[in-house]
Formats: C-alpha cells, sequence, structure tokens
C-alpha cells in the first residue's frame, strides 16, 4: 500500500513498528519477529484487545482440543490423578498450566479433579502462565465466577470455584512461580510450544564470511577475530527484513484493496549473509543439528524459548543437574532472548515428584523445516501479513524437548511422544463417550455433539487430530526404582 506521495502505508500499526525498527537496526531474527508478533504489549496477537472476541472456537481463528469437547480435559485430570496415585499421594501438589487459552482445559480438569477428595486437597495452589491480560481475565471468569483479581508478590489471584480454599495465581512466567524442593508440580501444556519462537537456520556450503563483515549482538556489532573464514558449510540465520517497494497503482476498489492490505506480504524471510549470535551456538547444541552439519540447503528450526520452558519442567519434577545441560548453555550476548534460562543455583528436590504433560502438533523424530505458518479465521495466510492479526505458530521439535528435559534433570523420564488418539484412546475416551452418551439421552443435539467431537480428536486420517496432535510425559525417575511408564504411554493404572 502507499499514499498519494508514493510513502509505503502498514497494516498495522504493529508492521510500521517493527519496520522501523529494522530499518534503523538491521534484520531481526524470526524468533524476534515471532515474539513481536505474538506477545507486544501493543498490538500482538495475544496481547492485543480483541474487542468482544477472542482467539478460539469457530468464529475466532483456529479451535482446539479442550474447546471440542469436555471429554479432552476430564481425561487430562485423570491421568493427573492416575499420576499423583502411582507417585504415592504426594502432598504440596501444585497444578501449573503454561497457555491456558480461555481456561477450558482447566476447567474440564479442576472439575474432574474435585471428585477425588483425597487428591484434590493435597492441591496448594493453581498457577496460570498467562500472557494476555485480556485472556486471565477471561480465564478467572471461568475457574473463579468472576475477574476480580487480587495483586500480591507472585502476580494476580483470585479463589477457585471447585477447590474451596485454594487459590489460582495468573503469573507472566513461569519463573515466578516458587520451586520448592518438597513441591509436587504437575504442569500441563496444550498448545503452547507451537505458539514460542523458532529461530530457522539454512545451511551454506562454500559459505565463507567476509573478513569486513561484522556480527550484530544484543551488545553491539563485533568483528570476527581471525578476519576471513576459508569457504565451508555454514549454518546461516533466516532473518526478516521489510518489503519496502510499494506495490503496482491498481485500479482496484477501496474495499478490495483493504482486504488486501491484510493479506499481502509485508515482511520477507533472507538468508543473514554474517554470522548472527544464534547462528554461532544454536545449531551446535544437539547431535542431531550437528548431524546434518554438511548437508548443504538444510534447513532447522530451533526454538530456544521452548528448550528453556521444557529445562525447567524438568528441574521442577527431577531436580537440576549437578553440571548444566549443554542444550540451555547461553553465550551471554544471546542471554536477552532466553527467558528464565540464566545459569541458577542448582534445585535439589528432595525426591523427584511431579508430572509434564505436553500436549501438541509438531514431528515425533525430525528437526521441523519450513512450518512457521500464519492463521486467521480457519484459513493458512501469510506469517508476514498484517502482523499483530495473525496467528503464528511452528511445529513443535518433540524430540528436542525429549533430549533437553533428560539433559536439564538426572530425576526425570520422558515418555511418548505418542499420537493423541493413542493417548486419549488409552486413557479410555470411547468408554468416558458411552457414559456421557447415557447421560444425554434424549438430549440429541447433546449427542451429535459429543459424537462429532471425540471422533475429531481421535481421528487417525493424515491430517486428523488424533493423529498430528502428539503427546509427550515429563515423570519422576527414582534411582531403583526401574521405569514406569505412564497411563496414555502404554502404561496401566497403578497405585
Ligand atoms: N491451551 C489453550 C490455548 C492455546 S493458544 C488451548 O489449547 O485452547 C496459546 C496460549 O499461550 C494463549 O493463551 C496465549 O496467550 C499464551 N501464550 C503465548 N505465548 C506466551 C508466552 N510467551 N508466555 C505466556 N503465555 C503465552
Amino acid at each position: 500500500m502507499s499514499t498519494e506521495d508514493g510513502a509505503k502505508t502498514w497494516s498495522t500499526p504493529l508492521a510500521k513498528t517493527l519496520a522501523d525498527v529494522i530499518n534503523t537496526t538491521g534484520p531481526v531474527s524470526v524468533a524476534a519477529y515471532m515474539r513481536q508478533c505474538l506477545t507486544a504489549p501493543e498490538g500482538g496477537y495475544y496481547t492485543r484487545l480483541t474487542e468482544g472476541r477472542d482467539q478460539f472456537g469457530e468464529k475466532g481463528d483456529f479451535v482446539t482440543s479442550p474447546e471440542i469437547s469436555q471429554v479432552f480435559g476430564e481425561l487430562v485430570g485423570i491421568w493427573l490423578y492416575a499420576e499423583w496415585l502411582a507417585q504415592g499421594r504426594k502432598d504440596k501438589v501444585q497444578i501449573i498450566e503454561v497457555g491456558p487459552g480461555r481456561g477450558t482445559l482447566m476447567d474440564d480438569v479442576l472439575r474432574t479433579i474435585s471428585s477425588f477428595k483425597a487428591f484434590a486437597n493435597s492441591i496448594e495452589a493453581i498457577y496460570m502462565i498467562e500472557a494476555s491480560p485480556y485472556l486471565q481475565k477471561q480465564q478467572a471468569r471461568v475457574l473463579s465466577g468472576n475477574d476480580n483479581l487480587n495483586k500480591t508478590d507472585l502476580g494476580l489471584t483470585n479463589t477457585c470455584k471447585y477447590l474451596p480454599g485454594v487459590n489460582i495465581v495468573w503469573c507472566e512466567d513461569l519463573r515466578f512461580v516458587p520451586k520448592e524442593d518438597t513441591s509436587t508440580p504437575f504442569i500441563l501444556a496444550h498448545e503452547f510450544f507451537d505458539a514460542l519462537p523458532i529461530h530457522i537456520f539454512q545451511n551454506e556450503s562454500n559459505s565463507s564470511i567476509p573478513a569486513s563483515s561484522t556480527i550484530m549482538t544484543p551488545t553491539g556489532p563485533i568483528k570476527p577475530k581471525h578476519g576471513a573464514l576459508a569457504p565451508q558449510n555454514q549454518w546461516h540465520e533466516l532473518v526478516v527484513t521489510p518489503i519496502m517497494s510499494p506495490p503496482p497503482t491498481t485500479t482496484a476498489s477501496p474495499e478490495k484493496l483493504e482486504k488486501d492490505k491484510m493479506n499481502v506480504p509485508e515482511f520477507q524471510l533472507s538468508v543473514s549473509k554474517s554470522p548472527t549470535p544464534h547462528s554461532l551456538y544454536l545449531p551446535q547444541i544437539s547431535p542431531r543439528y550437528k548431524a546434518l552439519a554438511k548437508t548443504p540447503k538444510a534447513i532447522i528450526e530451533v526454538s530456544p524459548e521452548s528448550l528453556s520452558y521444557v529445562s525447567d519442567f524438568a528441574e521442577r519434577i527431577g531436580g537440576s543437574s549437578p553440571t548444566p545441560a549443554p542444550s540451555t548453555q547461553t553465550p551471554v550476548s544471546a542471554s536477552t532472548t532466553l527467558k528464565g534460562s540464566t545459569p541458577v543455583a542448582s534445585f535439589k528436590k528432595e525426591q523427584p515428584s511431579g508430572a509434564a504433560l505436553i500436549l501438541d502438533y509438531g514431528t515425533s523424530n525430525t528437526i521441523p523445516a519450513n512450518t512457521l505458518r500464519g492463521i486467521r479465521a480457519h484459513k493458512r495466510v501469510s506469517p508476514f501479513a498484517a502482523p499483530g492479526t495473525v496467528d503464528l505458530s511452528a511445529d513443535v521439535d518433540f524430540m528436542a524437548l525429549a533430549e533437553t528435559a533428560i539433559n536439564a534433570s538426572p530425576g526425570v523420564e520422558v515418555h511418548g511422544p505418542v499420537d493423541q488418539a493413542f493417548f486419549l484412546e488409552t486413557m479410555g475416551i470411547r468408554e468416558r463417550v458411552e457414559r456421557l452418551r447415557k447421560g444425554a439421552q434424549g438430549d440429541e443435539e447433546k449427542i451429535k455433539r459429543l459424537e462429532s467431537g471425540w471422533t475429531r480428536l481421535v481421528d487417525r486420517g493424515p491430517t486428523g487430530m488424533g493423529k498430528i496432535y502428539k503427546a509427550l510425559a515429563i515423570v519422576p525417575y527414582i534411582e531403583g526404582k526401574g521405569v514406569r511408564r505412564p497411563v496414555g504411554f502404554g502404561g496401566g493404572v497403578v497405585g
């Protein structure tokens, strides 16, 4: 779009801010672009006010499993109960959810848990990790019955309508959730990791870094110490730049121009010519990336924020490794992008306890490549059009999460990923739906909804939710006790 004097106009205020920043300080990583588009305080996709309409459901941009059927959250609640039983009925339980959306999953989980009295009594507090102040209020309306949030040292709080005497605490970041050696944290992450920013690297053969090139770091530019490097395979980061050229003049109607404005990409990806702080270290953190070091044009997507979150999950369950895990070590220059991963004092647990259940879409064992996508109103759109109005996400690299969790804590084991269909079916989705169907006799509408909901969740077709969504569990590893498969991952109920 351009004004009469030929100056470019941007689709959203955020697009203009991003373009101005890039034009002043240089191209930004895909991760920095995603972070701004998703959670910038002014105009981020999750953080902006959406005037009576949120991102979820048929009227929003996408539908998630907990929104499709109450059975999803009920089975997750039963999974937590089964873990709590298998671990010897611990007290001081924390229920934590990262990225809770509308609060539907937690609502179904807490309603289910409230009928297991001993488990419910062991719960000390519920923590909701949510970046959006509007969604925090929405979650409070669902879980507390009102959105009067009280400020405390940890965050905002309200009571839980299902568990008398238990508080719900809203925090922007997992780091604010107390980490105690005697706590038993049960952590849920549904469609959270796909919303965390990724860096993208492409392997370039015959890549040589010119002697004159400077490396941009958050603390300022630095020159390579040894001048130009000999040509060789190297990882180059894909970076984001604005498309500055005004589009050709058209005779289209103002309505059409307005519509186009929301769909035309305003930014583009290009291969960074010089190394970035991230291209120098992220492709080195795992043998899986190193195995592709000599494959020209190989592309890898790496989400350091995801790795940092999953390390935190593992440490809360199993205590931290005596030596820091290789995949979370960060050069000081890049620490600003790695929330929560700055070296912390080692955290010892009295005994490993708790669990994390990660449900999302992504790859089981391959490294995601070319998976950055934009979604608006249930349709794929360019991730570079109308920043802040489009949901951005990328496939979750489950193997990277598993590898990182194991490196982060000697006190955990990881199970899965298994397909969502396998998880839900072995958790008893058929039996649960059958019971609900009997209870709904005569209510044809409800029966239809139940039927279509559960079949959609376990659909094993190539693009079905049962196939593309996966479940991964992080559970305690206690020396001498051997491996115990959790229910839903091939194990039976114990305890
Ligand atoms: N779990 C929900 C919502 C998934 S959408 C469901 O399945 O329906 C992603 C959620 O994560 C939203 O609630 C969004 O506001 C939140 N979110 C995204 N990035 C975040 C971040 N960096 N920190 C905390 N919350 C974040």
